[in-house]
């Protein structure tokens, strides 16, 4: 099953965001397996086709599931008065000396607080692809063509990421779905910080909800050893009292030029996860399918790690596979991708199912 959706993708420049994002990303991938999304892995599902086979009405994603992840004063900031400053925070709008940095609101055509409304949206497609992977009807399969906000941290956004919808949408599925043991399986380019704190927090009674008895979120992330966050110091200070980056339960910095090791390492992950888990199988995987490790990929910040379109497909399928013969529902979000080729990772992945 596919989750797409046109209106809920945040077209970055309408809000004077000047982020080489391209619009038609995911309508590319949907138009480019034309017939082949007919059959598995399809069907291509709406937002509304969704909410109506899984049953769902009204908004589905609620404060009370932001306040499961985030502190009580940063969910207080989100809605109040205090939005616009934690939007200009999260997207790195303002520089060190108070100036617009690839920030353009004169040429905005939206208000940049109505951002938020878009970033609820993809946090809904990403808990709904996840509940939909949970379904037989989907093959226990769903790619969300969206999403992927994973560097939101427990009091704060960073990295273009203003709540983790990773972490919020696998504290809902073990609130309401039944759901125990979360694997995230990160391959963004930029680690998945954000997802590591606020497990770690969890276990370690900081902050959010404690795990209830038997649940358990368990993370890898696999990402440039360097690069990424673009000022440690500056995030780890950005607010009083900030823990230091806690990294993932398996953590697989990719160093330069070591492109080669990493379907290897990757493996070798995955079965490090599985340990982890103490042999308890999982009941779901959400994987954070970042395009950004992609060779041609345009953003200036993922250029440490380069994998060829091939080796974009073999980490996939390797995690595809994976999961596959242990009977682990999967929920794919698209995460990062930047620029014209962006969606070739995704597409070429996808049409290899079929
Ligand atoms: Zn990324």
């Amino acid at each position: 099953m596919i989750l797409f959706d046109d209106s809920i993708v945040s077209v970055f420049r309408d809000y004077g965001i000047m982020l080489p994002i391209a619009a038609s990303r995911a309508q590319k991938i949907v138009d480019h397996l034309g017939e082949a999304s007919f059959s598995f892995p399809g069907p291509v599902l709406d937002m509304k086709q969704m909410t109506d086979f899984l049953g769902k009405t009204g908004n589905v994603i609620e404060r009370s599931d932001i306040e499961r992840v985030h502190s009580v004063e940063y969910v207080n900031a989100l809605f109040s008065d205090g939005l616009l400053g934690e939007l200009l925070n999260a997207y790195e709008l303002i520089d060190a000396d108070g100036k617009p940095n690839r920030y353009e609101p004169e040429n905005a055509v939206q208000p940049l607080s109505a951002l938020f409304d878009k970033i609820l949206a993809q946090c809904a497609g990403s808990y709904m692809s996840c509940a939909a992977a949970l379904r037989a009807e989907s093959g226990h399969f769903c790619y969300f063509l969206a999403g992927g906000n994973h560097h939101a941290r427990y009091d704060t956004g960073a990295g273009f990421c203003l709540i983790n919808e990773i972490i919020i949408a696998a504290r809902k599925l073990q609130a309401e779905d039944g759901i125990r043991i979360v694997w995230i399986i990160d391959v963004d380019a930029h680690k998945g910080c954000g997802s590591a704190e606020l497990v770690s927090f969890m276990r370690n009674g900081k902050g959010p909800a404690p795990f209830e008895k038997g649940c358990n979120i368990f993370t890898l992330s696999i990402h440039m050893a360097h690069g990424w966050p673009l000022d440690a110091e500056t995030l780890s200070n950005s607010r009083p009292g900030r823990a230091p980056l806690i990294p993932s339960d398996v953590e697989i910095p990719v160093e330069q030029g070591d492109e080669s090791c990493y379907i290897s390492r990757l493996e070798d992950g995955l079965f490090k996860l599985e340990r982890l888990s103490s042999g308890v199988k999982p009941d779901i995987a959400i994987i954070v399918d970042g395009a950004d490790p992609y060779e041609y990929d345009e953003l200036l910040s993922s250029a440490l790690l380069r994998l060829s379109l091939k080796q974009c497909v073999d980490r996939d399928m390797l995690i595809y596979n994976f999961l596959r013969e242990r009977k682990i529902p999967s929920a794919w979000i698209m995460a990062g991708g930047y620029g014209e080729r962006a969606w070739e990772p995704p597409c070429h992945f996808l049409k290899k199912l079929h």
